[in-house]
Order: structure tokens, then C-alpha cells, then sequence
């Protein structure tokens, strides 16, 4: 397991925040923002890494797949799709921010 304290994302040069484009996330009482499959929060002048929330991505028409334009992304165990500054997975007839 992870030793005590917390992890933070070192030389995060990108500010998180309601216009930057990222998809967000409650989490018990701050914001989580997701990019890269990761979750950034704001601590104290850096940014925590968080757990990947859940999050779907509401109203995607498009169906990703082998051969639609967008680049793939292995992740874990699955694969992502980058579009737009964003990380889709197929989860369960939706797409999750990832
Ligand atoms: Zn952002
Ligand atoms: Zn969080
Ligand atoms: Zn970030
Ligand atoms: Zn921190
Ligand atoms: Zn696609
Ligand atoms: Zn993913
Ligand atoms: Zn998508
Ligand atoms: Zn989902």
C-alpha cells in the first residue's frame, strides 16, 4: 500500500479550473479534474492526484472504435480515445472521462 501523506502531480503547469476545457468531478467537497486518466484536485498551490472518479460523459454520438480517426490510448486494462483534450472509455453503452 501507499505510505501516509498524499500524492501530488509535480510541475503541473496547466491551472485547472471552471473554463479550462477539462471534464470536472465532485469529491467530497473540492473538485477533481480530469485529463491524461488521471483525477488533478487543487492543494495548497500544487495538485493533489486523485482516485479516477467516475464520470460520464453525457450526449457522445459518436461511437469510437478501430478505425475513427482518434487516437488510441492504452490504459490499464483498457484503451482510451483522445479527442478534443479529453480521454473517453466505453463503459457500459456510455463513455467515462478518463
Ligand atoms: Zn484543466
Ligand atoms: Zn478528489
Ligand atoms: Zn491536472
Ligand atoms: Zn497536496
Ligand atoms: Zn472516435
Ligand atoms: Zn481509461
Ligand atoms: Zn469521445
Ligand atoms: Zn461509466
Amino acid at each position: 500500500m501507499t505510505s501516509s501523506g498524499h500524492d501530488t502531480h509535480d510541475e503541473h503547469t496547466h491551472a485547472h479550473g471552471p473554463g479550462c476545457g477539462h471534464a470536472s468531478a465532485g469529491h467530497e467537497g473540492h473538485v477533481d479534474y480530469i485529463h491524461d486518466g488521471h483525477a488533478h484536485a487543487a492543494h495548497e498551490g500544487h495538485y493533489d492526484e486523485h482516485a479516477l472518479p467516475h464520470a460520464a460523459h453525457e450526449g457522445h454520438a459518436h461511437v469510437h472504435g478501430d478505425s475513427c480517426g482518434h487516437e488510441a490510448v492504452a490504459h490499464g486494462e483498457h484503451v482510451d480515445y483522445a479527442h478534443g483534450g479529453h480521454r473517453h472509455a466505453a463503459h457500459e453503452g456510455h463513455y467515462d472521462e478518463h
